[in-house]
């Protein structure tokens, strides 16, 4: 009995040495497989989250990312809702940082867009989402309530006519950045006022008529514009100080050519510009657009309707 005993006692030593032993093996073998793949194991944790930026196209959403060390894949995916199920647009290799959606559907429509990092180190996968980022994608033509857009751009001009009952009023961003442009220019000696602001489809129709009365069709037509067709019902429009040929070349008018894209307006019928714009120069004049696009449409030395692609052309004469 106590010979069985010592045995079986030293059987289970044994046993448990040799699990022990077993145990210290397979733990070393482990960290030998871990070592053959110990870059792996470092770039996995630095799989840093892309940063997401897009940028508008004329017929797509352009898409950039920078690069996620260690990424094996970028997969892209595109939602309606930030929340709700993102649908896959595409699955691209680690060289590729960037992508065009031009799948829009509908007009002004909303996307969120999210960018996932895959990285396959080992039989691990991770992924890494980057930030959501929205963009609203436009048809290149649409309207929206009888008004047009170009590329997202509300126009109204000679050629894009608005509807009588499309009355906003002054618009508060315009107004907004009309304030800070003011109070800027008053720090520079100069004043600034809003001569004329936002005018409703029936006061330009009789202000129109007022200036055909008086100089007839032909010439009123250079100057103002018909009942529907006037910047000022958007109000996105502005008259400074003196809408008359007395404004050119004061300092107000200089201080407002060199500045109001600063503030996101442009001066809108500029002096070369008279075929395309439909209308003669105009100093006192200016366009709110936002100053992202406002200083791209001042750099591209183009008018609005150029940097559109449109025209400014009444159907009947
Ligand atoms: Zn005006």
């Amino acid at each position: 009995m106590r010979q069985s005993r010592i045995k079986t006692l030293v059987v289970t030593i044994l046993t448990l040495g040799a699990i022990i032993l077993m145990t210290a093996t397979s733990y070393s073998n482990d960290y030998k497989l871990n070592c053959g793949s110990v870059s792996a194991e470092t770039s996995k944790a630095s799989l840093t989250k892309p940063v997401l930026t897009a940028k508008l196209k004329k017929s797509s959403l352009k898409l950039n990312w920078t690069k996620a060390e260690g990424a094996d894949e970028y997969k892209i995916y595109r939602s309606k809702k930030k929340n709700r199920k993102y649908k896959k647009l595409a699955e691209l290799t680690s060289d590729t940082l960037t992508f065009s959606d031009r799948d829009f559907k509908g007009e002004r429509k909303k996307y969120f867009y999210k960018v996932k990092a895959v990285s396959r180190s080992g039989e691990s996968i991770e992924h890494i989402y980057s930030n959501t980022i929205k963009k609203t994608v436009y048809k290149r033509k649409s309207k929206v309530h009888g008004v047009t857009y170009i590329d997202g751009i509300l126009i109204a001009n000679k050629t894009y006519k608005l509807p009588k009952n499309y009355d906003p009023g002054t618009n508060k961003k315009a107004y907004k950045a009309f304030k800070k442009m003011q109070s800027d220019a008053r720090k520079d000696g100069i004043n600034l006022f809003i001569a004329s602001g936002y005018r409703s489809y029936s006061y330009q129709k009789s202000l129109y008529n007022s200036y055909k009365a008086r100089d007839g069709k032909e010439k009123a037509d250079t100057y103002s514009a018909r009942a529907g067709h006037s910047e000022h019902q958007t109000g996105l429009a502005f008259d400074i100080n003196d809408p008359s040929s007395s404004f050119e070349n004061t300092k107000e008018a200089k201080w407002l050519a060199s500045n109001c894209t600063k503030y996101g307006f442009i001066i809108r019928y500029e002096k070369s510009k008279e075929k395309m714009t439909g209308y003669k120069y105009e100093p006192w004049h200016i366009r709110y657009l936002g100053k992202d696009l406002a200083k791209k449409v001042k750099k591209s030395g183009k008018c609005l309707e150029e940097y559109l692609g449109v025209k400014s052309e009444y159907k009947q004469r």
